[in-house]
């Protein structure tokens, strides 16, 4: 008997827990100051009025044996994946249902969507970014290249004509840098991957968090991008799922590799390994895309977008560089003074009483930056900021 022995070249994932020890030792020290959190990566506000009525009338539909439901439709029920159709037929794309599948979430399908891919593939990766991209790849042993993020091209990495590679992960709006491609950047990468037949893996889990109307919020928008690209969408953070569970890939007929199309190997791998996303939830997601569903949550959005924006006045007041807040819930800041962001986290704990993320956490490219998030509650982002204001920085 053999583990998988690729699992032992993962690096121990330090980050949270790192973070967490540094904050527990430090109330401990000083238990009368109240510590601000703009680390959390995960929603605050409260699942909207239109989904807790549907997620409620599905619950009620369970005790009654003619609307009972047992097992889902495979790819996800009917009425959920047009709702989907229906919102990408807003952003100008045409999806039909069978290329839709409904989930448990983004990070699943991310991490699952590697069965349907040879191990032997070249995998290329931009630094930072979300940690699963990498972990999963190094789970299944592929060779995985990195793309650099930096301050000079606003980490936005462009396709490199002398780097061959299978599968390229796209992150837009980006975690953690909030950075978002242009229509036109996009077009560079679909052009890069149709010629090297490879398969982009696009993640617009932030896609809902986009102000300005020229950017795009799915690849899809893009010309020829079906051919090249699955894109994973998730409720996670457009509407407060990240507990509730709810998310959709799509792979469009027209993506085929090896003479096969990946929209059949998927449902075939889906249909073996997942049973499905649980009728009432999946009522909860169809009431997010609904017309008063979509409002509201466009309001939690704003709250949080507006936290953003007290965050990138504060770091623009004090000259600090960053990137991102206007276009997606993160900041991302060059730690000042030459800090390392390890070295920045500590001297922000122990001066202001704020917890932020260090970069080094997403990738070696972080290593001199720092993230917030605009997921806090607003009177705490306008007291962290306060206190920013107040430290020698
Ligand atoms: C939060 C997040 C997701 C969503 O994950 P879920 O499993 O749907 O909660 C996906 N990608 C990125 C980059 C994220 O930050």
């Amino acid at each position: 008997m053999r583990i998988n022995r690729n699992y032992l070249n993962l690096e121990d994932s330090y980050l949270f827990s790192s973070i967490a020890k540094k904050v527990r030792d430090y109330k401990e020290e000083n238990p009368e100051k109240r510590i601000i959190s703009l680390g959390i990566g995960d929603v605050t506000r409260p699942l909207v009025p239109a989904v807790i009525e549907a997620l409620s009338r599905a619950v009620l539909e369970m005790r009654d044996k003619k609307t009972f439901r047992g097992y889902s439709e495979e790819q996800g029920y009917g009425f959920l994946r047009q709702a989907v159709c229906n919102y990408f037929k807003k952003k100008g794309v045409v999806l039909s249902d069978q290329e839709i599948f409904i989930s448990d979430g983004a990070k699943s399908d991310l991490g699952n969507i590697l069965d349907i891919f040879g191990t032997d593939n070249t995998v290329l990766i931009p630094d930072p970014v979300y940690p699963v991209y990498v972990d999963t790849n190094i789970m299944s042993g592929r060779k995985i290249i990195f793309m650099r993020g930096t301050a000079d091209n606003n980490f936005l990495p462009m396709p490199d004509n002398n780097v061959e590679a299978d599968i390229i992960y796209l992150c837009s709006p980006n975690n953690p840098t909030g950075a978002v491609y242009s229509k036109d950047e996009l077009e560079c990468w679909v052009r890069y991957a149709l010629e090297r037949e490879a398969v982009i893996l696009f993640d617009s889990a932030y896609e809902s968090f986009i102000q300005d109307k020229n950017l795009p919020t799915s690849i899809y928008q893009i010309e020829r991008s079906k051919e090249c690209a699955i894109e994973f969408c998730s409720l996670s953070k457009t509407a407060g799922f990240t507990g509730t569970r709810c998310g959709y890939t799509v792979i469009p007929k027209e993506l085929i590799r090896d003479d096969t199309p990946l929209n059949k190997l998927w449902l075939r791998r889906q249909t073996t390994k997942f049973n499905g996303v649980s009728y009432i939830i999946q009522r909860g997601a169809e009431a997010v895309f609904s017309d008063i569903g979509l409002s509201q949550a466009k309001e939690n959005i704003a709250y949080y977008m507006k936290n953003a924006q007290i965050i990138s006045d504060t770091l623009r007041s004090l000259g600090i560089w960053f990137t991102g807040g206007k276009n997606a819930p993160y900041i991302w800041l060059k730690c000042p003074n030459n800090m390392s962001s390890w070295e920045f986290f500590d001297f922000l704990l122990k001066e202001a009483g704020v917890v932020g993320t260090p970069g080094a956490g997403f990738g070696n490219n972080g290593r001199e930056f720092f993230r917030f998030t605009a997921f806090g509650d607003s009177e705490d982002v306008q007291s962290a900021m306060r206190r920013l204001l107040k430290i020698n920085l």
